[in-house]
Parts: structure tokens; sequence; C-alpha cells
């Protein structure tokens, strides 16, 4: 990556944050404050319903998951569904995660039948869009924002002091499979 990319990226992320601010300002959304309430405050001024729920997602596929639903066309929300059995802290790195994907203005899936997901089979045909690795970079710069203190404080988001922890980490972070 030459020094105007990584300017250039800097920039964006720069922007990505402000325009975040402003929303989370806008939604009443003080930091640090749980995944799932920033949920529901955000529906207040989202067009459509964000709602987080805990899901039997298959057991090696990705921690967690955005659809479109709508049983009737009136009741159009967002779902982010999460991994029932991951930690606490896990979900809402994941929730935040996919929070960014919303806010970020992502591409979603449209689902049409729930029993698209399917617990013991694959979420394989779910993934109609696969987002690239910009998209992927800018829903964690969200999610960072969006877990504020409480990310900084825990070391979820932030590199391990040990520099051979941080290059596992980071040859490992291209392998994480987000959706
Ligand atoms: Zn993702």
């Amino acid at each position: 990556m030459s020094l105007r990319q990584i300017l250039r990226q800097h920039r964006e992320e720069a922007r990505l944050r402000r325009q975040l601010r402003s929303t989370l300002r806008q939604a009443g959304i003080a930091e640090p404050t749980d995944m799932l309430e920033v949920c529901e405050r955000l529906s207040a001024i989202w067009p459509v319903p964000i709602v987080a729920a805990p899901f039997d997602l298959p057991a090696h596929g990705p921690f967690g998951l955005t659809i479109r639903y709508a049983p009737d066309p009136r009741d159009e929300a967002i779902y982010i569904l999460y991994q029932r059995v991951a930690t606490p802290l896990h979900q809402q790195h994941v929730v935040a995660h996919e929070l960014g994907h919303v806010l970020g203005g992502h591409p979603l899936d449209p689902v049409e039948d729930l029993s698209e997901i399917d617990p013991n089979g694959s979420t394989g045909t779910l993934r109609r869009t696969s987002y690239n690795s910009r998209v992927e970079r800018e829903a964690e710069t969200i999610a960072t924002v969006l877990l504020g203190r409480t990310a900084a404080r825990d070391g979820v988001t932030l590199p391990s002091n040990g520099a051979r922890d941080h290059r596992l980490r980071r040859v490992l972070g291209d392998k994480v499979e987000w959706l």
C-alpha cells in the first residue's frame, strides 16, 4: 500500500467516524452502550427497525448474519442474528460489526423465508452478497467507534502488546469470516 493510499484510507475513516458520531448523537447514544440498546435506539431514527437476536447459527459458519426480512411488506426489518453460543463480549463485537454494515449502507441480503437459515446446514446460500475487504474494514471502523471505551478497556479491537500476537492477529484477521 502506498503512502498516498494510506492517507486516503485515513481520511475516509475519519470522515466515516465523524458521520457516525453525528448519527449516534441523533439517536441519543452515549458511549459505551450495550449493542442491543444501540440497535433499539437506532431503530427510532432508521427507516426500518433494526432487531438483534441470538440465533443458532451453523457451528462452523460466521458468528453474525445481517438480513432484510419482511414477513409482511409493511413489516420489513433488518435482523442481526448473532451466534447464541458465543461469549457475551464476542457477541457485542459481532453485533457492532454487523451494525457497521447497516450503518455503512452496505447491501444486505433479502431473505424470503427464515428456514433458509438452517442451523444444521450452511449459510452459504445466503452469501449472495460477498463483501470486499474495503467494506469489511469500514464495518470494523464503525464497530470500533460503537464499542467505544468498552472495546478499548477490554482490548477487543486493540492489537496485543506482544509482537508475535500482533502478527498472528494480522494473519488471522484476513481469514476471519465476517458476513
Ligand atoms: Zn462483515
